[in-house]
């Protein structure tokens, strides 16, 4: 197994640190708004890696973090905690929030089916590991308190940048973002592990600790959960890129500095997914979200395929025409796959030459878009026999999860798949009784594009879907 390693800048190898056992910890969401399409690119990245390390037989253990606490309108430690602002302009408590913007973002995760962590933790339930971890690095003196909070002291590593090798003049402030003037700091790069003196009085959850009554920053939350659960070694460590900096160049410090060793070998990230505005993000308002997809009449797994058509670690510019072609070429994929007939022997020889090409593609720095055209070769050798073949492809699924041998109706995404469908049905019938042929006929074509055909019978409008 090979994926590029952000921590060395190179593809690399994989090996992990207890032989067959893997450690995976993976940024989870902040949830104080809905997950958007580019939040869910990054959690099918990392699914396809969780899922590969399953396929070619490794024991992962993989834990994510629901960020509920602590991650503030800057990256760095300035401005009000992001779930504070949200509740208060919902008139919510910030557990309501954190609860209904979490069980959004599963729905949103199991619809294109991503294989939940085998860990979720909410930050709110750690409070002792990171006020344990804290209090160590307080004793070590990689810790300092000053104006009310406790801060990190970057100067005391000697190489606080090895992940992004930056130079230490580049990061002053004002010539990045997330690089803010605070004169409580030692040093302006030092970052603040928990928070006494909020310069918002409304930070609604705040626990007891040694070092008076606060809250946590959001980089202790991900090394806290994550050597709770892992232990002081993980193998794998990933986020969006742009998690390199400041978290996860936070994390390495204080984790390191608290374990006196080497953390994490490995640094997984997934680049971004862009709108015609540049990166989409929940900050800045306007952004799509898996359930727009639908409501427009989009699977979700079509978006899946888009995303595993191209390569994780290339940017990838969104539009409705991009989506429009990905889901017509998934739809017919899907059609041809189930309309192979289970017949014959298994091959085992071919079985297993199809299977090596497939993980010679996923272990090679993921490359998806290769295992997807493997599939289509496959469909087109006619020296293989059907029953083969959709055994191959049941193979492929472990890691694809694009439901291409499963009957929509029995998916998960049946459901909203209906409610979007009915809805234009509805109108299709309204269209009609207007006499509005046009718009009638328009909804029925779109559908039959989508690979839904109509059945207008005497008890009303149904449908059949591929
Ligand atoms: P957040 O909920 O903002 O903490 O983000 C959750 C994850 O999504 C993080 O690991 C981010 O790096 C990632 N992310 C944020 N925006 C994008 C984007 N436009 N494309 C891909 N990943 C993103
Ligand atoms: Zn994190």
């Amino acid at each position: 197994m090979k994926f590029y390693n952000t921590l060395n800048r190179k593809i690399e190898e994989f090996i992990p640190h207890y032989e067959n056992k893997v450690g995976f910890y993976t940024c989870g969401p902040t949830v104080y708004h809905y997950a958007h399409i580019g939040n869910m690119r990054n959690y099918i990245g990392h699914d396809i890696l969780d899922k590969t390390l399953r396929y070619i037989g490794y024991d992962v253990t993989r834990v994510m973090n629901i960020t509920d606490v602590g991650h503030l309108k800057s990256d760095s430690d300035s401005g009000e905690d992001k779930m504070v602002t949200s509740a208060k302009k919902e008139h919510k408590s910030v557990l309501d929030i954190a609860k209904f913007y979490t069980d959004a973002f599963f729905k949103d995760f199991d619809a294109l089916n991503c294989r939940r962590p085998d860990i979720v933790s909410p930050a709110t339930d750690n409070i002792d590991m990171y006020i344990e971890m804290i209090s160590k690095l307080l004793e070590k003196g990689y810790a300092y308190k000053s104006g009310g909070n406790v801060y990190f002291d970057v100067s005391r590593l000697a190489d606080y940048y090895q992940l992004t090798n930056h130079k230490e003049d580049e990061m002053v402030v004002g010539v990045r973002d997330g690089v803010e003037y605070d004169d409580s700091k030692r040093n302006q790069a030092d970052f603040a592990l928990w928070f006494t003196k909020s310069k918002f009085e409304s930070q609604e959850l705040k626990w007891d600790s040694p070092f008076g009554v606060g809250y946590p920053g959001w980089h202790i939350e991900c090394s806290g959960i994550s050597i709770k659960n892992l232990g002081e070694y993980l193998d794998i460590h990933g986020g969006g890129v742009d998690n390199i900096f400041p978290h996860h160049t936070n994390e390495i410090a204080q984790s390191e500095a608290y374990l006196g060793h080497k953390w994490c070998d490995y640094w997984f990230h997934n680049e971004h997914l862009m709108d015609e505005t540049g990166k989409m993000s929940k900050s800045n308002g306007t952004f799509l979200s898996l359930s727009t997809l639908i409501e427009k009449g989009y699977n979700p797994l079509s978006f899946r395929f888009m995303c595993l058509n191209s390569h994780y670690r290339k940017q990838m510019v969104f539009t409705f025409d991009g989506l429009d072609s990905a889901q017509s070429a998934y739809l017919k994929l899907k059609n041809k796959v189930l309309s192979l007939k289970d017949e014959g022997e298994l091959s085992e020889g071919d079985f297993d030459e199809y299977k090596n090409r497939f993980i010679d593609y996923i272990t090679n720095d993921l490359n998806t878009a290769n295992a997807i055209t493997l599939i289509y070769d496959l469909l087109k050798d006619d020296t293989i026999n059907g029953h083969t073949k959709i055994e191959i492809i049941r193979s492929f699924e472990k890691v694809l999860s694009l439901d291409l041998l499963i009957k929509n109706e029995e998916s998960s995404f049946a459901r909203e798949d209906h409610d979007a469908i009915m809805k234009l049905i509805e109108t299709r019938n309204e269209a009609k009784k207007k006499k509005d042929y046009d718009l009638a006929d328009s909804i029925r074509d779109e559908l039959l594009k989508k690979g839904i055909t109509l059945i207008d019978t005497r008890e009303g409008t149904t449908y059949k879907e591929v």
